[in-house]
């Protein structure tokens, strides 16, 4: 008799239901994380399986300091959970529920198969509400953010996050389970050492981060979020997109600040951070009730939106070889890093579909591919609302310019200076656009364009007029 936990994207010990309620049953319980390395156009990206790997390493941990261990198997999970509960004779399964379009219909088929006397339980830790548990007014799904962040806040209770269990009951015997390193999470060519460098990964620093942030960067949030080059966000993508860190902990944390601080309400700045908690469950409620647009527009309208096929365009992109500095810092600081800014996500999303006229997809596979915190709805809502064809779309005729972004975000070009150390030579005023600055000018800095940096790879001007033509013909 045990109980079987199964760990998906909620890689820690504290406030996670489905462990406490393994516990509760006073058998031994069975920690369980299953590796389907099968491929698909979202199966887990480079720079995520780094990730990955380095999570379950801590959860392992963790979990071996409560005198448990984390089982690894690979496989189709269904397969792979039907024959632990062979091997284990197990009475129980319990997991939270995830809300990507393959994980419902996995789930689906579980609730199917799983038939008593096993005990099937799900729970539903990943998000503040279940996407089904919130409709509007008429009974359908929201479309458009802002009456949605209304709606969470009139029915959001969400109780106090759930301690870590103290001790695990073991079985007397393990079943069999693979090394980590057996999954080949990490690439052969060492190119994550930017990543590993960059981030502490694990339920414990996402804890420390969380913390952190509360105490150093929350009350600024509002003033500093779009400031790449300032420490203003909370970096928590990553840490939340693998469930190193619960929703209702953050929500608690915000709550905890302002009581402590004798406040009967959470502060403006706080409220917004959590606004920005909310776009979260926002992408996730989009995708339960429209699962077809990770890969199609949500809007009808796009369906034959004549994207431009312009593979050298988007390899340049891709390396940060645009020409425009803002652009290329982006794609550096991605590539090295795992993660980038919001306000350049936005930037560089608007310049790949818009003034190279790439299809958004491009650009969410690459991010897919190299973001730490790749998140099929997150990605999903990013791309469309930068492409235009999705909820709270902008609007199609706003085409970011480039050089008025990077001086209004990045007045001082430290961003820039950070990313293109090429161009940390150049005054301020010529960084933001190096082609427009006098030839002694890029000389005293030793930059030559076309050598240390490239020249721009199209006019934004006559690109901006080519899209807004493209998007009034098939979208007016
Ligand atoms: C083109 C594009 C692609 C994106 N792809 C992803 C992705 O794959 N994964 C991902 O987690 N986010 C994605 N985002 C959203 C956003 O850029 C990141 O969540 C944010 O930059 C993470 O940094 P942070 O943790 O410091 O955020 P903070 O500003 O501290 O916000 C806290 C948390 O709120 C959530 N959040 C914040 N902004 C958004 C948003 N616009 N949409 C949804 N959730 C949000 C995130 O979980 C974030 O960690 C994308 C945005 C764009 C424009």
């Amino acid at each position: 008799m045990s109980t079987i936990v199964w760990f998906r994207r909620d890689l820690r010990l504290a406030d996670h239901s489905p462990l406490l309620a393994a516990y509760a049953r006073g058998e031994p319980v069975l920690p369980v994380f299953i590796w389907d390395p099968a491929p698909g156009p979202w199966a887990t990206g480079a720079a995520s399986r780094v990730w990955l790997h380095h999570s379950l390493a801590a959860l392992a941990q963790a979990l071996e300091a409560l005198g448990s261990r984390l089982l690894l198997r690979v496989g189709p999970p269904a397969q792979v959970l039907a024959a632990l509960v062979r091997d284990s004779g197990a009475t129980a399964l319990m997991f939270n529920r995830r809300h990507e379009p393959a994980e419902q219909v996995l789930e689906a088929r579980l609730a199917q198969t799983c038939l008593p006397p096993l005990d099937l339980r799900t729970f539903g830790d990943g998000l503040l509400l279940d996407p089904a548990e919130i409709r509007t007014g008429g009974g359908q799904p929201y479309r458009v953010f802002t009456p949605f962040w209304r709606r969470l806040r009139d029915v959001l209770r969400p109780g106090a996050p759930g301690a870590a269990p103290r001790a695990l009951p073991s079985p007397r015997t393990w079943p069999s389970g693979v090394a980590l390193e057996t999954l080949s999470l990490l690439p052969r060519i060492p190119w994550d050492r930017g990543i590993t460098a960059h981030w502490r990964i694990g339920e414990q620093a996402a804890q420390r981060r969380l913390a952190r942030f509360m105490a150093d960067g929350a009350d600024d949030y509002l003033m500093q979020r779009d400031l790449p080059a300032v420490n203003g966000v909370s970096r928590l993508s990553p840490h939340l997109h693998f469930g190193e860190v619960s929703p209702r902990q953050i929500w608690h944390a915000v709550e905890a600040t302002a009581a402590a601080h004798g406040l009967m309400t959470v502060p403006e700045p706080h409220l917004g951070w959590l606004r920005q908690i909310a776009w979260r469950e926002f992408a996730q409620h989009l995708l339960v009730h429209y699962p077809a647009t990770a890969d199609a527009p949500l809007r009808e309208d796009f369906a034959d939106f004549p994207w431009r096929a312009d593979a050298a365009g988007v390899a340049r992109w891709q390396r940060g070889e645009t020409g425009f500095p803002i652009v290329d810092a982006g794609m550096r600081e991605l590539w090295h890093t795992g993660w980038m800014h919001n306000r350049v996500r936005m930037i560089v999303a608007s310049f790949l579909t818009k003034d190279i006229g790439a299809h958004w997809l491009e650009g969410a596979r690459w991010f897919w591919d190299t973001l730490v915190d790749a998140d099929l709805p997150n990605n999903t809502l990013g791309w469309q609302w930068a492409a235009g064809c999705g909820a709270d779309a902008a609007p199609y005729f706003r085409v970011f310019n480039p050089i008025l972004q990077s001086t209004r975000f990045d007045p001082h070009g430290s961003y820039i200076r950070r990313w293109l150390p090429a161009l940390s030579r150049l005054p301020t005023a010529a960084l933001h656009a190096p082609w427009d600055a006098p030839p002694l000018t890029l000389a005293g800095a030793g930059v030559r364009l076309g050598r240390d940096y490239p020249e721009p790879m199209l006019d934004h001007g006559t690109a901006r007029t080519a899209a807004l033509a493209r998007l009034k013909r098939a979208a007016p």
